[in-house]
């Protein structure tokens, strides 16, 4: 059973869009991950196909109707990947019910996504994103269904679409077997709570800018504490925020080096 992404959206052709390329394309080629998008426009029931409505009290601009969206919803949450249960008796496997999925909607007031978030979606079975146009969406839909609301920075989007994308993105390079080396998932931005360290590649030496000394020392134990000392500088310097929790963090066990 794979990682699945069913994704609500008033535009379906815009997926995989971009995952469908290099390393989100190659591991959907693979079967580590799968997607279906579902054009929320098929669940409205009136002969016009609406999806949207004025807001009750007035002011400018629509809302999607909670009833074409809950229809949306439920035919996604039935589907999804079925995973194998073993047979009672032990010996033979019987498709079960799809793994539950977290539903989430997209929206600049949602949970700002980080990268503990992202972990944990990547590690459940998958997910259900739906995508917001026009002012948003109906208030009950959310609590009806539960969503779980995610923002992906303090900007506002024509659509949800883009969100879904950056959410999916995020992800599927966590799952299994999707990122060459173990380790290129471990060592990088947020992994430990701070920002990377630069990286040096050939020539040496570049319209006169040399790369540190210490990274052609061969000597392993200070290219990893120079590495250490530059991501807490560059994590001080830039996000303070992230810095008080490292340093908090530390504390606990030990002292940051700077
Ligand atoms: N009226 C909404 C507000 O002020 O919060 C903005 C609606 S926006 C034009 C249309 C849709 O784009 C939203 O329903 C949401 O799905 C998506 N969207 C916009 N900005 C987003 C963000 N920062 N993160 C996630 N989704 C976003």
């Amino acid at each position: 059973m794979s990682w699945h992404a069913s994704v609500l959206t008033l535009f379906p052709e815009m997926f995989p869009g971009p995952l469908g390329q290099s390393l989100a394309g190659r591991a959907l080629r693979d079967g580590r991950w799968s997607i279906d998008s579902l054009d929320i426009r098929s669940f409205a029931t009136d002969r016009h196909r609406t999806v949207d409505d004025t807001p009750f009290g007035g002011g400018a601009g629509m809302v999607m109707r909670p009833d074409v969206l809950d229809a949306a919803l439920a035919a996604a949450l039935a589907a999804g990947p079925a995973s194998d249960r073993a047979a009672p008796d032990g010996a033979a496997r019987e498709p079960a019910a799809p793994a539950p999925r977290p539903a989430v909607y997209l929206t600049p007031r949602g949970r700002r996504l980080d990268q503990a978030m992202v972990r944990d979606f990547a590690a459940g079975p998958g997910l259900v994103l739906l995508c917001g146009r026009y002012e948003g969406i109906d208030e009950r839909v959310i609590e009806a269904r539960g969503l779980a609301e995610v923002s992906i920075g303090d900007y506002v989007l024509s659509g949800g679409e883009p969100a879904a994308l950056v959410l999916l993105d995020a992800c599927v390079r966590l799952l299994p077997g999707v990122m060459g080396a173990a380790e290129s998932g471990i060592e990088e931005s947020f992994s430990d709570g701070l920002l990377e360290y630069p990286h040096y590649t050939r020539p040496a030496d570049w319209q006169g800018r040399a790369v540190p000394p210490v990274l052609l020392s061969g000597h392993h134990a200070e290219v990893a504490r120079w590495r250490q000392a530059e991501a807490e500088r560059i994590t001080r310097e830039r996000r303070p925020d992230l810095w008080a929790q490292h340093v908090a963090n530390a504390g606990r066990d030990r002292a940051p080096s700077a």
